[in-house]
This record gives C-alpha cells, structure tokens and sequence, in this order.
C-alpha cells in the first residue's frame, strides 16, 4: 500500500472542499488517514487461498453456527462504512475448522473496499471451497453511513443479505433451523 498516495489524495479532498489543509487541527489529518486506510484495508494484502485451513483430524458433522459477529466495513461506492452483524453457519462434510478462523475470514474480507452483497457472498463461497460442506448459510445484517447520514437519510435502517448454499439451499427445514437459532436470545 501507497501510504505517501494516501496521504496527496486526502489533502486534495480537504483542499477541495476549500479547507486549509495548513490550519493546525487538519496539518496531519492526511498521515493520520493514510495509516488509518492502511488498517482498515489491510484485508487486501490477505490472499483468499490464506482464509480458513481446516482442523487436522477433526470431524463434526453437525451444524455450527455462530451469531452475532460484529464487523466494521467500508462501502466501496461512497467510502463510508457500514457495520453490523455477521451470523455464519455450516454444516461439515468431514472437514471442520476453528471458530477464529472464520471471523478473521469476515474481518479480512471486511477490511476491504466492498458492497455488502459480495461480503456476503465471497464469505460463504470461501467456507464451500475451503471445507466442501454439506451446505452453508452467511446472513449479514447492517447499517450502511451512506445511507443513514446522506442520500436518504434513514438513520437505524438495517439492509439484510444472505447467501445460501448446499443442502441450507435445498432443505428448508435446515433453513429454518438456524433462522430460529439465529433469532433465539438466550
Ligand atoms: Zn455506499
């Protein structure tokens, strides 16, 4: 990453705005951006092939769902981010892997410019690939700043989206079954 790019183009945007970028308060915003950018999208330099290695020798076949991950994004149209909830569930096939795993599989795909759809999306695609589950089911709940505080401005709207694959496409029951965990708060 280009932190010295960073740092030209957010003292352009200040400067644009008609900001003076020498008034003491802003003097460092541009390198204070730069190292935050380098943080907040530090999911780029993971390579997908890193995302979840499987457990050696260890078989589950039941589902595993974990609830309520929070996550912190950036949306890729309006560079705002946009937060909330993660729920990912799978259904193993054999293979298993650690419950870190896949959260540092969201937060890596998260650290990145995107759209919702595609988090969605990519995170249940790299779980089918990785660990050839029977199926898998990724829901993300979030609140999106370029919808809350510009544009139309609906503060507290959630947009849900999920991506669904195997047998939590085919078999509704499964569906049903971690929608009602999901929902469960105890
Ligand atoms: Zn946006």
């Amino acid at each position: 990453m280009d932190l010295k790019k960073i740092e030209k183009g957010v003292a352009l945007i200040l400067d644009g705005i008609g900001e003076n970028i020498a008034r003491p308060g802003i003097k460092d915003t541009p390198e204070r951006v730069s190292r935050m950018y380098a943080e907040i999208f530090s999911g780029l330099k993971t390579p997908d092939e890193d995302l979840l290695k499987p457990i050696e020798g260890e078989t589950h076949d039941e589902m595993v769902l974990l609830k309520d991950i929070p996550f912190y994004s950036i949306c890729e149209h309006h560079l705002l981010p946009f937060f909330g909830k993660a729920h990912i569930a799978y259904i193993p096939n054999g293979k298993i892997v650690g419950i870190s795993e896949l959260v540092k599989a969201l937060e890596l795909l998260a650290k990145r410019p995107q759209v919702q759809e595609r988090l969605t999306s990519q995170l249940a695609d790299i779980i089918s690939q990785r660990l050839k589950p029977k199926g898998c089911m990724v829901i993300i709940d979030a609140e999106h700043l370029c919808m809350s505080m510009r544009g139309i401005k609906k503060p507290g709207s959630k947009t849900v989206t999920s991506a669904v694959r195997g047998i939590f496409r085919s078999k509704q029951s499964t569906r049903d079954e971690m929608l009602e965990l999901i929902k469960r708060k105890d």
